[in-house]
């Protein structure tokens, strides 16, 4: 199979194949040309394939689990045999370089197979009960049927690190991906299709009426379960229409990542960890660093050293040999990140290196230094490849930067005194903290935000409780 079996325009419900009344065009952002027309559903598409998931879960909820930790098994398989494949249609509609591509295929297949082994211990367990007459138990069940919006950033992980979970719980799927970047979910469902899933259990929705569809996924009373991934505004417009029919919900939400390195931080470990933690997609991730908080006895030494290795980025179409760096998904997405500079500049700030729009949506691997409290970078997500570094003095001071802002999803910091990791660590506000490490995600740990970067966990043993009901059996009148 190569990437053009792979590449389909069709809606995928109920195991069918379904062309829209229309098609919408996904772009590719680093040429502008079109890559695909892709079929623009109706809401009441949506709600065909909510009640054809809900037909299938009837009978999916009583599925044997190692037939669903085979299903899992198999859709990994197939994904990591169509790496490559899937990480070209990726690097088409997303722009992201195909080391990025094909580092998110890894990334995104480990989900599926940690899910396909969790799958066989979603333990229950016994309670002692206050009379011996009574025995007491608790078992988890799969919450029935999932809606799962995801954003164009991560096509392939966002999708898996919902989608495996579910089907690990018994539960049936309803995908809506961004419209920017359908192909790469509607690849995976080639995928499973092939894997053998049974119709209905998987189906994906594309189109181009986010909020309808949204709308309809997040009030539909057959669905149990929200989970969503992109933007907080987004998120708590969802939060409040799926609170009618009380759905079970997770949000995965914006950030504003702090990346702390105080001076007694082995300098070079630092440099190489931001430069993962800022620029992998472009910028363009939800734990990227947003602000960098520099003590002032090393700042001159690390924004250098910094610099220097940002001025080697290399930038360009993702599918060339060697680019680092893509370009930004979309014009409004580049606005952002030439308002954020230009603010910052306007504020008192330096540019160290870059500041400027190469050529269409491709921009300059930026740093800026000296940026004042009062920029917009410093409150908002720039989501672009932009460095911004701030000054600090005391430990108390840098915490109370780091957690000045309504979001809390990463944090990282670099230091070489075993006290403060732990005094910092504990004190950051945020769901996952970085102690001298700039690569925090993997399949194994709960990956998500407090505040209002989100509700919920992904990955690990918890992500599977999202997609869970607990339910507690009293057997009485048991007789000695
Ligand atoms: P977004 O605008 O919120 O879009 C995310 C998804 O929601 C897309 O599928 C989008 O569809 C859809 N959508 C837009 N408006 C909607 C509505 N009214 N109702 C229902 N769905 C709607 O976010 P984005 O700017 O594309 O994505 C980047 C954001 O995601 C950033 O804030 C980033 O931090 C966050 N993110 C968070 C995580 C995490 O795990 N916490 C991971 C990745 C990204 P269309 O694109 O078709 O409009």
């Amino acid at each position: 199979m190569n990437m053009e079996k792979l590449k389909t325009n069709k809606a995928y419900i109920n195991g069918e194949w379904i062309e829209g009344a229309g098609t919408f065009d996904v772009v590719n952002p680093a040429t502008g040309s079109v890559v695909e027309k892709v079929a623009d559903l109706t809401v009441s598409e949506v709600h065909n394939a909510i009640e054809a998931a809900h037909k299938a879960w009837l009978s999916f909820k009583v599925s044997d689990v190692v037939q669903r930790a085979a299903m899992l098994e198999n859709w990994y398989s197939l994904i990591k045999e169509h790496k490559q494949e899937l990480a070209e249609i990726m690097t088409l509609e997303s722009g992201k370089s195909l080391t990025d591509s094909l580092g998110e295929v890894d990334y995104g297949a480990s989900f599926v197979q940690w899910f396909a082994e969790e799958s066989k211990r979603c333990y229950g367990e016994t309670i002692p009960a206050p009379k011996m007459t009574n025995k007491i138990l608790t078992i988890k069940q799969g919450i029935g049927v999932v809606a799962a919006i995801t954003p164009w950033n991560f096509p392939l992980a966002m999708v898996t690190r919902k989608v495996a979970p579910a089907i690990a719980a018994g539960c049936t799927v309803i995908l809506r991906p961004a419209s920017q970047t359908p192909l790469t979910a509607l690849a995976l469902a080639v995928l499973a299709e092939k894997a053998g899933w049974p119709a209905g259990v998987f189906n994906v929705v594309t189109g181009t009426d986010s909020s309808g569809m949204g709308y309809a996924l997040s009030t539909n009373p057959l669905v149990r379960k929200l989970s969503f991934t992109g933007s907080t505004s987004v998120g708590k417009v969802l939060m409040k229409q799926a609170a009618d029919t009380v759905k079970k919900i997770s949000l995965e939400l914006g950030g504003n990542a702090p990346f702390l390195v105080f001076e007694d931080a082995h300098i070079e470990a630092a440099v190489e960890g931001a430069i993962f933690a800022k620029f992998r997609n472009s910028g363009q991730t939800c734990v990227a660093v947003n602000r960098f908080l520099i003590q002032d006895s090393i700042f001159d030494k690390f924004s250098q050293r910094l610099t220097d290795a940002v001025k080697t980025l290399k930038v360009g179409n993702g599918l060339d040999s060697g680019v680092q760096i893509g370009p930004l998904i979309n014009k409004k997405g580049l606005d952002k990140v030439q308002e954020h500079v230009r603010d910052a500049v306007d504020k008192g700030a330096r540019v160290l290196t870059g500041g400027r729009v190469i050529e269409g949506l491709f921009y300059e691997p930026t740093v800026l230094a000296d940026v004042p409290k009062t920029a917009l970078i410093a409150k908002e997500e720039t989501f672009g490849p932009v460095v911004s570094l701030f000054r600090f003095s005391t430990e108390e001071e840098a915490i109370n930067m780091a957690n000045d802002t309504e979001f809390g999803l990463a944090a990282y910091f670099y230091s070489n005194d075993i006290h403060r990791c732990w005094r910092v660590a504990e004190a950051l506000e945020a769901g996952m903290v970085g102690v001298n490490e700039g690569r925090i995600s993997f399949a194994g740990a709960p990956f998500g935000g407090i505040k209002e970067s989100g509700v919920g966990r992904e990955g690990s043993r918890y992500g599977l409780d999202e997609y869970i009901e607990l339910k507690y059996i009293n057997f009485g009148a048991v007789k000695g």
